[in-house]
This record gives structure tokens, sequence and C-alpha cells, in this order.
């Protein structure tokens, strides 16, 4: 996942069991909402009512894994939005992980 999926288009369905490992019971019976990102990644929410239960984001495809997952570490920035549109533009222009770009601009 390169940025923070949104559903942009969503279909509803009758429900069709559970769809998070953590179950929500009171969201069980009514209707499924397949959400779908504008990436293509697609997630389930059962709705009844105010309840909610929440699957994962599931990519279409996995992108392409960090160069640098040996000997790093994770860590959690706050960046402007533009910014991290920037750089995922950019990974998606030379095929690499958000987090190669990151790392070879902060080596430059
Ligand atoms: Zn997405």
């Amino acid at each position: 996942m390169t940025h923070r999926h949104r559903a942009e288009k969503s279909t509803d369905r009758p429900f069709a069991g559970p769809v998070a490992r953590r179950q929500t019971v009171a969201a069980h019976g009514n209707i499924t909402r397949i959400e779908v990102c504008a990436c293509g990644a697609q997630r389930s929410v059962a709705i009844n009512g105010v309840h909610r239960e929440r699957g994962e984001w599931l990519d279409p495809q996995p992108g392409p894994a960090p160069k640098y997952a040996g000997g790093s570490r994770v860590v959690s920035v706050r960046l402007p939005r533009g910014l991290v549109d920037e750089l995922d533009d950019e990974a998606a222009r030379s095929g690499t992980a958000r987090s190669d770009v990151i790392v070879e601009r902060l080596q430059r």
C-alpha cells in the first residue's frame, strides 16, 4: 500500500458472513458493503444500523518490497499530504516502494 486507501466506490450486497477477525456481531445480518479504492484495493464492511464491522483493505497486487528491509526499523512520521502524494508518484514512476524513495532522498 503506497497510500491510505479510501472508498471511491461501493456496492451493497446481502450480508455474507463476518469480514473481520475481531467480529462486531451487532453489525451482522443486514448488508455487506464492498468498498473499492481508486487504486483497486477492496474491503468489505458489514453494516447493520449504526453498527460497522470493517474488513482489511486487500491490495489488488502487492507493491514492491522496500530494498532496505534488512537492518532497518519501522517508524511512523507525519508528512504533509502533498508530500506523500509526491513520494507515491515518484515510487510509482520508478517502480519502488515509498520507503525507498524516502531513503534515497535522505541520502542525497
Ligand atoms: Zn488505495
